[in-house]
């Protein structure tokens, strides 16, 4: 029996009013963006549009409201979300995001993303994503330490080791995850290491967890320098951000001969044709809290970075930063989205017609979540892998993910971004076939995966 399809009128999603979801005009609405090429993979892939239906929203979103005590004696209440996409290949995953310009959207569209990564890295995972809209550095320890547990109280019923498994993003870091932790084995009166990932090695974190999503940008960065003949020894690089994900990207492309030439971060950037010097930078940055004012270098303001002649442009900050007005200023050959989402649909276009090569987010940053999984599997077994253990199963995971989806974009002739999502989704109509939720009428194209 062929499966009926959705009425396209009944699946469209009605895009919020920006000033609604605090993103400001110019910025692309991600939940948007999202279904787009959610949709479009289905259709490629000539699969019932009832996959799409099922993919288009999460299965479960919840607002919780934090009041907390400040230092000062006095109450504030922040808002705090979660999003569980969709739990069919396992429990659901994903970070948790402190920023004054976390949204409803964001948040919904950033655990989209997490259900793809997890389908093409094959791991048994749904998407789950966090946020509370607050300005960590506005707030004590202590505040930011009750926030952070008041946040766990508040969604204790639905997260949980088989159910919606927490980890870090921006802004929040182990020390987070190590009061979630405590938290959540208050409640529930025992200990549960495997709630949460990214957290302190003493409470059970894995080894290798910190560095692994920039570990895993630089696989993907060597994969594409392999696939597009480049030579890797004289290679540049500029990076934007320099939280965990770009610290640590520029740490292990500096480590494989690839001269960092700009990086910046909220508070300002950094330039030096003849390359930086990464160790020294990181623990500047460490110690100023800023790659701003680096001595040696010469600072860059405002849109620079994108203008600077870079082989290969790290955007690893926030979504919507290569755009319409930065695209056309970038010459890099590659660009490996370190960040989730961080291109807009003009932006993506301008990428395209220039021939850069572009490794999309779900697939460049998926090391994070993958060492997360580690980090269960090592959790539930009470077990814990050496360092170069963990290491070399990332790599050989990433490898085999940037190869599947390399492929579909040789074999179908779409660009990389298409072909992730469309292995992605691939997957993940396997699962609704497979559970019966949708019948698989007439599919002409057979499982990646077998
Ligand atoms: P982080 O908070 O550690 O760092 C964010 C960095 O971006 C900071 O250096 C900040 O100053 C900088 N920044 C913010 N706004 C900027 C701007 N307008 N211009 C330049 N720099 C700016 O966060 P992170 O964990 O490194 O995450 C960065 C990105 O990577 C996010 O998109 C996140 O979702 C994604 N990501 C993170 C992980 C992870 O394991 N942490 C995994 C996958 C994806």
């Amino acid at each position: 029996m062929t499966e009926p399809q959705s009425r396209p009128d009944e699946t469209a999603e009605v895009p919020r009013p920006k000033a609604e979801m605090n993103l400001p005009e110019a910025e692309e609405n991600p939940y948007v963006v999202v279904q787009r090429l959610l949709k479009k993979a289905v259709e490629t892939l000539e699969l019932p549009l009832s996959v799409y239906e099922i993919l288009k929203k999460p299965r479960r979103f919840m607002t919780v409201s934090i009041p907390i005590r400040m230092d000062d004696g006095s109450v504030r209440n922040f808002t705090g979300y979660r999003s569980q996409h969709c739990d069919i290949l396992g429990p659901t995953k994903g970070g948790v995001r402190f920023h004054p310009e976390v949204n409803e959207d964001e948040v919904k569209a950033l655990s989209i993303w997490m259900s793809l990564k997890s389908a093409i890295l094959g791991l048994p995972y749904g998407g789950g994503k966090g946020g509370v809209i607050v300005n960590p550095r506005e707030l004590s320890e202590r505040e930011l330490e009750e926030l952070s547990r008041g946040y766990i109280r508040e969604l204790e019923a639905i997260i949980g080791p088989e159910k919606d498994i927490p980890a870090p993003d921006v802004n929040t870091n182990p020390q987070i995850m190590g009061w979630m932790l405590d938290e959540f084995d208050r409640l529930r009166g025992q200990n549960m290491p495997g709630m949460i990932t990214g957290k302190p090695i003493i409470l059970g974190g894995s080894l290798g967890r910190l560095e692994a999503t920039g570990r895993g940008v630089v696989i993907t960065i060597l994969e594409a320098v392999k696939r597009l003949g480049l030579n890797p020894w004289g290679l540049t690089a500029s990076i934007q951000g320099f939280g965990n994900v770009g610290s640590m990207t520029a740490r292990f492309l500096h480590e494989q001969g690839i001269k960092v030439i700009a990086v910046n971060d909220a508070l300002g950037g950094v330039f030096k044709e003849e390359g930086l010097d990464i160790p020294a930078l990181l623990t500047f940055s460490r110690e100023t809290g800023t790659v701003a004012g680096f001595p040696g270098a010469r600072p860059l303001r405002g849109n620079e970075l994108f203008a600077v002649p870079a082989d290969i442009f790290v955007p690893a900050a926030l979504e919507n930063q290569i755009t319409d007005e930065t695209a056309p200023l970038l010459q890099a050959k590659i660009v490996a989205e370190a960040a989730n989402g961080p291109t807009s649909s003009e932006g993506d276009q301008i990428l395209r017609e220039k021939g850069s090569f572009v490794i999309p987010d779900i697939l460049c940053n998926s090391g994070g979540v993958t060492v997360s999984y580690f980090e269960w599997v090592q959790n539930a077994m009470h077990y814990y892998w050496p360092e170069e253990e963990v290491n070399e199963k990332l790599c050989a995971k990433m490898r085999q993910a940037f190869d599947v989806v390399y492929r579909m974009h040789l074999e179908h002739q779409v660009d990389m971004r298409s072909a992730a999502y469309m292995v992605g989704v691939s997957r993940l109509a396997e699962a609704l076939f497979a559970r019966g939720w949708v019948k698989k009428g007439k599919m002409s194209r057979g499982s990646l995966f077998h």
